[in-house]
């Protein structure tokens, strides 16, 4: 399943934001992304995600309390009950990033189970 593709009901400054992700330098180097409002994180995250916590979370959609969902149209059916299970999503499933350490706003230390490095061996 390729997740890129539908952008049918993502608002136009997410589309931005995705192309400045995916043109990203930490990205590139899988690095850990920036929290929304570094200096570092598009100011196009800014309306979108959740201030402190990663730039990712311009793409998560909160269904209801402690309920969060994805924006991209082939994933309406996703859910979670964890903001951060939410980011794992967004970065493994949408842009294919792998920092291997991830330290979310909670300051629970957590680690990345799969690093796909070549998508076609993972098959999303
Ligand atoms: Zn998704």
């Amino acid at each position: 399943m390729e997740h890129n593709v539908n952008h049918a009901t993502l608002d136009v400054d997410l589309q931005k934001l995705e192309k400045i992700i995916n043109a990203s330098t930490w990205l590139r180097n899988n690095q850990l992304e920036p929290c929304i409002g570094d200096r570092d994180c598009p100011a196009e995250a800014d309306s979108y995600g959740t201030r402190g916590l990663s730039v990712y979370t311009a793409f998560i959609k909160s269904h209801d309390v402690d309920t969060y969902g994805c924006k991209y149209e082939p994933c309406r059916a996703y859910s979670t009950q964890c903001m951060d299970e939410a980011v794992r999503h967004l970065r493994h499933h949408h842009f294919d990033h792998s920092p291997y350490l991830c330290t979310p706003a909670s300051g629970n230390t957590w680690y990345v189970s799969v690093f796909p490095h070549n998508r076609a061996l993972v098959g999303n």
